[in-house]
């Protein structure tokens, strides 16, 4: 059955967007209205929620969740009035989506702010271009309802020509401050470097996810994590142990909970740095990737009896191969879900219908061809890949 080509090549979109995280160093003033602007963004999704839960409970009904500016004429929250109106705009639509999300099956239920528990930020906006609220000068970021521009510390450059759109500020757990800026640009399509060559000069690669690695490439390669994230997954799984001795709610506890934070916020530092340059130089490389269409969830089930969902970085690395991918003019194949890489046999094309998941090996009952299992998946996704990518290549003149 030809499957329908699993790519975009139309993209309506006229502008691109591109984000950059950079450290700031706030001072003791801006500081404290940050703060606050991040209690007032909680204070207030906890407030919709709480609201829009109580009529959802009591019958049944979504009811519209109310705006901020009713919030603000409420008896004790006028203080609302004081914080950055575009973050209070922006909690709004976050909630909103998420009781959409929720009502049609794609989240679970909204779950109230914890202090803490949850990360510090807020959202604010451009909201005239004309005069700008928002804007980055040099290293000076100007924020709404915050005096002064607060110095950022630009360890790379940002391309030039976009416009800043948004700006989320994050306070982390080991107290610093980061500003992640996204900027519009005028899209440019880069042309795609696979439908220029002929199909045996196609640079191409296939990648089988592994729970472990990341993944197995179509050469047998993985990708090994940085030893320094390996050793930090150590040391927060220890420390994790010592809390888990520790009396719930005495001080010692709630010290250990705050170490073990900061660690994790180290740890998803180094993870997102690494992810960031494997899938650059895939990008970069290759003109073709093939991948198969995960569904997360199944990825998150078969996680969830062991390390946290959020600690595999298949989609967030996924994610970044896709953008990074239309910038270098590099192809992204998606074979369908339902492809049996695992048990098809590169060598005969045999599918093996009685290998079990903890056959680490292959060998094919048919031919008696012997691989490693997820290379040959690997191979078996890069071959599907070039498949649909050659049936669906737009005609060479
Ligand atoms: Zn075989």
């Amino acid at each position: 059955m030809p499957g329908k080509l699993p790519r975009q090549r139309e993209n309506t979109n006229t502008t691109e967007q591109r984000a950059y995280r950079f450290e700031g160093r706030p001072d003791a003033n801006q500081e404290q209205k940050l703060r606050q602007f991040i209690g007032a963004a909680r204070f207030l999704w906890n407030r919709m929620l709480s609201d829009w839960k109580a009529s959802y409970e009591a019958n049944g009904k979504s009811d519209p969740v109310k705006t901020p500016a009713a919030y603000k004429k409420e008896p004790g929250l006028e203080w609302l009035k004081d914080m950055d109106s575009l973050c209070l705009a922006n909690v709004q639509l976050r909630f909103i989506r998420a009781t959409k999300e929720f009502l049609t099956g794609k989240k679970d239920y909204p779950q109230f702010k914890k202090k803490h528990a949850c990360k510090d930020a807020y959202t604010t906006n451009l909201a005239n271009r004309e005069s700008p609220n928002l804007l980055l000068d040099g290293c000076l970021l100007k924020l709404p309802k915050i005096q002064g521009p607060v110095k950022l510390r630009l360890h790379r450059q940002i391309r030039a020509g976009g416009i800043l759109k948004n700006c989320t500020v994050i306070h982390e757990p080991n107290g610093k401050w980061y500003f992640s800026l996204v900027f519009e640009y005028p899209k440019v399509e880069i042309p795609k470097t696979a439908d220029e060559k002929d199909a045996s000069e196609i640079q191409a690669v296939g990648l089988d996810m592994s729970l472990s690695e990341l993944y197995v490439d179509s050469d047998g390669d993985t990708p090994s994590y940085p030893k320094p994230y390996r050793k930090m997954e150590e040391k927060i799984a220890q420390e994790q142990r010592r809390l888990s001795r520790m009396e719930r709610g005495s001080n010692n506890y709630k010290k250990q909970m705050i170490r073990i934070a900061k660690l994790h916020a180290k740890a998803k530092h180094q993870r997102a740095d690494f992810l960031h340059k494997l899938s650059y130089a895939l990008a970069k490389q290759y003109d073709l990737v093939c991948i198969e269409d995960l569904d997360m969830a199944v990825i998150k089930k078969a996680l969830s009896f062991g390390k946290p969902a959020s600690d595999n970085g298949w989609g967030m690395f996924t994610r970044m191969l896709d953008y990074k991918a239309d910038w270098y003019g590099c192809t992204i194949i998606r074979t369908n879900r339902w492809f049996p890489s695992s048990k098809m046999c590169c060598a005969c094309g045999h599918v093996h219908k009685e290998l079990k998941l903890s056959d680490r090996r292959y060998v094919c009952p048919k031919c008696g061809h012997v691989m490693a299992r997820d290379h040959q998946a690997a191979v078996n996704i890069l071959n599907e890949g070039m498949r649909l990518y050659l049936e669906g290549r737009p005609e060479t003149a």
